[in-house]
């Protein structure tokens, strides 16, 4: 059986990993500090005696027994991420040293919940693994952009260096039910408006567009990578290369949620990307994985969620 350590294990993508590992018979321990995360997403889980939690902070070292390791501790919305954008960074970088560390004296498998942003503002389109990116050092997005950029220099530096056994996903926007309702992402935003019947608002003139993955895709694709041939780091992209406009997705949420929301037009964030859409030839070369999850089909199982936490 294996001893699996998930940081940010009670956030959205870290409450799902930690229920399919469950399911499939292994010993897990969730570390998170519970900034945007939360014991209820795991609630459903606890009678299990096989999950244990753990109330901790990952910037600070960490001294557990454990053969793999997933680091999903980050705040992932910009608006939480930039409410403590130093804490964001000390994150990323301080909580990616103790757990590369970590696997170090354990020798543990260890994989990084990287991001699309890496590639910020990018002019190759769609991004592929090999693209260095575009990212402003000194924006308002950069404690997570350079967080999550130095995170998997020290990933690669410690294969090289340590020998260890690494493994490197570039999430796509990715969205699903547990979202938390209010921390301003784009599909909780649209829907819980639309629940509530107040304006969609979309930042700029809704043309920028992103490409979105159902949250069963994503963790199916995540397990598979730690699960890949050794040797085989990545980084890999993962995501649903259907890529809309943001006032396709309001439009798209309108329609399946049968809301009468009107759609407003708000200030566009600096440094907002333009386009995004992942090259994801290497995750289907190599994990043999691609999405199976329509965007609408991913919104109808969101909105259902939804409506029992806000509607
Ligand atoms: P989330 O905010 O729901 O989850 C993050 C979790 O980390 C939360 O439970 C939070 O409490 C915890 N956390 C934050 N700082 C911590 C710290 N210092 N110590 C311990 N725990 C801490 O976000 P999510 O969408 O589940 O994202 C999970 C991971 O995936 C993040 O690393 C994020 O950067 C990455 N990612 C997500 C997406 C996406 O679209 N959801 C896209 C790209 C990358
Ligand atoms: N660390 C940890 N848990 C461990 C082993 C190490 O949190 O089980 C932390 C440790 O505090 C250190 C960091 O991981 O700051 C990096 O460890 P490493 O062994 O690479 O570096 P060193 O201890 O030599 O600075
Ligand atoms: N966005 C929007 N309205 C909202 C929230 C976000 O139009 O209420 C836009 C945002 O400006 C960006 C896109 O939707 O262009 C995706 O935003 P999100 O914060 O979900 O993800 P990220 O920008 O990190 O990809």
């Amino acid at each position: 059986m294996n001893k699996i350590l998930i940081t940010g294990g009670a956030g959205f993508l870290g409450s799902h990993l930690t229920e399919k590992l469950l399911k499939e018979g292994n010993d897990v321990l969730v570390v998170d500090n519970y900034f945007t995360g939360s014991k209820v997403n795991l609630a459903h889980l606890l009678p299990n005696p096989n999950l244990e939690l753990m109330r901790h902070d990952v910037t600070f070292p960490l001294y557990v027994e454990t053969n793999q390791i997933y680091n999903l501790a980050c705040p992932a919305s910009p608006v939480h991420y930039q409410y403590d954008p130093v804490q964001t960074t000390k994150t990323s970088v301080h909580g990616a040293i103790n757990m590369l560390g970590l696997a170090k004296r354990t020798r543990a498998r260890i994989l990084q919940a990287s991001t699309s942003e890496v590639y910020g503002d990018p002019e190759v389109h769609p991004q592929p693994e090999e693209y260095w990116g575009r990212v402003n050092p000194i924006g308002i997005r950069s404690c997570y952009d350079e967080g999550k950029r130095c995170a998997e220099t020290l990933f690669f530096d410690y294969n090289r260096q340590h020998n260890l056994d690494i493994k490197v996903v570039r999430i796509f926007n990715t969205y699903g039910p547990r979202m938390h309702p209010y921390d301003g992402r784009v599909v909780s935003n649209f829907i819980v408006q639309a629940l509530q019947g107040k304006d969609i608002t979309i930042y700029g003139d809704g043309q920028q567009t992103r490409s979105f993955c159902y949250v069963d895709d994503l963790i199916d694709a995540m397990v598979k990578m730690m699960n890949s041939e050794q040797g085989f780091t990545g980084p890999v992209n993962i995501g649903n290369p259907g890529e809309f406009t943001m006032l396709q997705l309001a439009e798209t949420v309108l329609k399946l949620s049968g809301s009468k929301s009107k759609i407003i037009y708000q200030p566009l964030p600096s440094d907002d990307p333009k386009q995004r859409q992942p090259n994801i030839e290497l995750a289907k070369a190599k994990l043999g994985w691609q999405p199976k999850v329509n965007l609408e089909d991913g919104l109808k199982e969101t909105i259902a969620y939804f409506k029992k936490v806000v509607g």
